[in-house]
């Protein structure tokens, strides 16, 4: 081929790479984006208007910490962890304060937080004491050899740190305490949280954190502090975080599986997204929040409704329960 016909040909597959489907410009992706979810499954849609605003308010107030840090220009971790311990504070969800009770009426908190730039991450498991376990995870992550920490190693983990401890007690609440009533009586109810975040250098985090399956027996763990099942992120690919029957994401790598299917099937994150949460998943498993390296976002569920809320620097800024955004009371 001539010079200049190989230039011509160069010239056209990048303007192609370059193009949408109908040769229109790509979109730029948002500066940073951000999704949080806050649990998925039964939420009955009659849900008085006061308690749904309770949730709402609280996915905001999570959404406003992770907008603060990437708007300053931090690191989409360091967005994941903010996000999520402010979401472990607040007793509404199933993490850190208000996490549900174990069969034995304990707490058994899990956790888990991913760099997408380089794989790493750092994850914990059955902690009792430990009031922000995706701090902790966090540490694991930053400060040690290892990526999983568990029960009696992982308080001891912990005691090598200056994390802030509390009385197992302390994560009591009593609509818990009610919840794990009605598990003994054949109900239930979900509600970890997690976070996904693609910050303006365009690296990629995500981070899970929950107190399980209401009367979970001893030493269970779930798909969170589980890093390809619960959380995943890898700057080639995606972000992933998800809520639901722990037992069946780990099943099945739920989070690395969706990277997988975009890395060697080729499918967008949507497409990965929907396979997984519609067609690998049953009805009524759970569902997950993700980001691709573009900046294209999928909060997808299969369960009555998820808790969940959306931020980017294009102004987006979005809380929603059902398939409707929750708009401000
Ligand atoms: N996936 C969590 C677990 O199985 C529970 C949840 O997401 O609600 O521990």
């Amino acid at each position: 081929m001539q010079p200049a016909r190989i230039t011509a040909v160069v010239l056209s597959v990048l303007v192609v790479l370059a193009c949408g489907p109908a040769g229109q410009p790509a979109p730029e992706p948002p500066d940073w984006i951000l999704l949080i979810h806050g649990g998925a499954g039964v939420i009955s849609p009659d849900t008085a208007a006061d308690e749904r605003e309770r949730y709402a308010a609280g996915l905001r107030s999570a959404l406003a910490a992770g907008r603060d840090v990437l708007d300053r220009g931090g690191s989409a971790v360091d967005a994941v962890e903010a996000v999520l311990m402010l979401m472990e504070d607040d007793a509404l969800f199933n993490a850190g304060r208000g996490a549900v009770f174990t069969w034995d009426g304990t707490h058994e908190l899990d956790a888990s937080i991913m760099d997408g730039a380089g794989h790493g991450c750092g994850a914990v498991a059955g902690v009792t004491t430990v009031r922000n376990p995706i701090r902790l995870a966090r540490l694991v992550m930053d400060r040690s050899d290892h990526v999983l920490f568990a029960g009696e190693g992982a308080e001891a983990f912990a005691d090598s740190t200056a994390v802030e401890r509390v009385d197992n007690h302390w994560f009591d609440t009593a609509r818990r305490r009610e919840a794990l009533e009605k598990k003994k009586a054949g109900q239930d109810r979900l509600g970890t949280v997690g976070c996904v975040a693609r910050d303006r250098a365009g690296d990629l985090a995500a981070g899970t954190s929950t107190g399980g399956m209401t009367g979970k027996r001893f030493g269970r763990v779930g798909d969170s502090p589980i890093v390809g099942a619960g959380t995943w992120a890898d700057n080639g690919t995606c972000a992933v975080s998800c809520t639901g029957i722990g037992e069946e994401f780990i099943r099945y790598g739920i989070a690395q599986r969706i990277g997988d299917m975009m890395e060697y099937g080729g499918l967008s994150l949507q497409e990965a997204a929907d396979q997984v949460v519609h067609h690998i998943l049953e009805e009524g498993d759970g569902g997950l929040i993700a980001l691709d390296a573009d900046g294209n976002a999928v909060m997808a569920y299969n369960t009555i409704g998820m808790f969940r809320g959306a931020a980017s620097s294009a102004g987006r800024f979005e809380v929603a329960i059902w398939d409707e955004p929750e708009r401000p009371q």
